[in-house]
């Protein structure tokens, strides 16, 4: 029997993997830069969590979730998303009694969503996302739009483009809704099943529609931005502002609505506008929150945060030819003849790695040239080369691979004068 990976998930192989570790240190630089801490939560949580906070009509609850009985009878939910989680811990872990408020988390971690394969979406991704949690200040929404351009700019990424939204609150929302309803109902039948099912449902959710979005009716909707009340406006209008403030440019699209029920105010998406990427070009998408904790029976506390995966962000860099640079490469490859030479090199071989010098060694007993075919393939930096006439003298050949310059050195001296010439 041939097994194989899972359809919709992936190896990351180690030719790739240094990519994630670059992607990894960049947004824990970056959310240290900001003040926003790691938080991980567990990978399942029950059911109900999602059911409450994502939507029972929303996609990601009615068809995505990997939803499981565990042996207690009690069903759980491989995680589809980090904000409710988040949510939950911050609730339960009385996290708004923290004097210093809002409390500003982030994470990474593998996401599960039952979805048709194709470039880009997976069922299980790794996604960073933030949650600052415990502050209406428009600013605070700035910050959080800001943070997720700094993550792909320090990637390299230059082709994004910013969209901005309102929802506004519940009050603006029934009455755009009841709009959105009238504007539908007459000619529903042109609509795919699932936006027939959201017209009563959830009649916001037919503007997201992946399939309808040509229709002319869709054009025509009634605009959430015409039934803010005076207050939302204003605040969606601050969010511009501080914007503006950091020179950072959008785009207002007023059909901007997110997959997801538990958003109100700001709601935004980072798109790539390279050329060379594919049909999916939302790279981020977030919004506020405020409501979500009294939801799930915590105290008021308003939240504004956002999910991007690491997939897509690799996915963009591809498009736009930006790479990272390999720095996990070999500093020193050991290369022995004969069987004293091949322990007096694992045992210098095991300094070197104390020193922090990225060394690795033969384990098959090659000949030279083959060791040497090894260490040209992992790009050392250095080679030293050891036979029986170094063992007895007590020295080393330490040839440079940049400049092919080689020298004789002490063993004693070996570590200092690599630690030297790395400088
Ligand atoms: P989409 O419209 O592409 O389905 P979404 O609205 O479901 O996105 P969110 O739930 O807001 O997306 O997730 C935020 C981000 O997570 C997305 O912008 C995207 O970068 C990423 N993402 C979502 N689903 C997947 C997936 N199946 N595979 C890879 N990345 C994903
Ligand atoms: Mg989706």
């Amino acid at each position: 029997m041939n097994f194989k990976v899972p359809r919709g998930t992936q190896d990351i192989l180690p030719q790739d993997s240094w990519k994630w570790h670059k992607v990894e240190q960049i947004i824990s630089d970056v959310c240290r830069a900001y003040r926003y801490s790691e938080i991980r939560t567990p990978i399942f949580e029950q059911t109900e969590l999602f059911q409450r906070t994502v939507g029972d009509a929303t996609d990601i609850v009615q068809k995505e979730m990997y939803t499981f009985e565990d042996r207690g009878k009690r069903s759980m939910t491989l995680r589809p998303e980090g904000t409710a989680p988040v949510v939950r811990s911050f609730v339960e872990n009385k996290m708004h009694g923290i004097p210093d408020q809002p409390v500003k988390l982030y994470y990474v971690g593998p996401m599960f969503r039952y979805e048709r394969q194709q470039a880009g979406r997976y069922r299980q991704f790794v996604q960073f996302g933030v949650e600052a949690i415990g502050s209406d200040n428009p600013m605070i929404d700035a910050e959080v739009i800001a943070l997720a351009l700094d993550v792909y700019r320090r990637a390299g990424l230059k082709d994004l483009k910013l969209v901005i939204n309102s929802l506004g609150d519940r009050a603006s929302r029934a009455k755009h809704r009841e709009a959105l309803v009238a504007h539908f109902e007459p000619r529903i039948e042109e609509f795919c099943s699932d936006c027939q099912t959201r017209l009563h449902q959830n009649p916001l959710r037919i503007l997201d529609c992946k399939k309808d979005h040509e229709h002319p009716l869709m054009v025509t909707a009634p605009k959430l931005t015409d039934y803010l009340s005076d207050e939302n406006a204003a605040y969606f209008e601050a969010v511009q502002n501080y914007l503006a403030a950091l020179n950072i440019s959008f785009e207002i699209d007023p059909n901007l609505v997110r997959g997801l029920d538990y958003y109100n105010h700001t709601a935004f998406e980072i798109m790539s506008t390279s050329e060379g990427f594919g049909a999916i070009t939302t790279l981020c998408g977030g919004g506020r929150y405020d409501g979500m904790t009294e939801e799930i029976g915590g105290p008021n506390a308003p939240g504004i945060g956002f999910a991007m995966s690491i997939e897509r962000l690799l996915l963009a860099m591809e498009a736009e030819n930006v790479t990272f640079e390999n720095d996990e490469l070999l500093d020193v490859y050991v290369a022995t003849l004969g069987e004293e030479a091949e322990k007096f090199g694992f045992v210098l071989t095991q300094q070197l790695r104390a020193a922090n010098i990225h060394t690795d060694t033969d384990f098959l007993q090659r000949k030279m040239k083959g060791q040497m075919k090894t260490a040209d393939r992992q790009q050392a930096r250095f080679v030293i080369v050891i036979g029986e006439t170094e063992v007895e003298q007590q020295v080393v050949q330490l040839k440079n691979m940049a400049t092919g310059e080689q020298r004789e050195v002490a063993v004693s001296e070996v570590v200092t004068t690599i630690q030297q010439l790395m400088k």
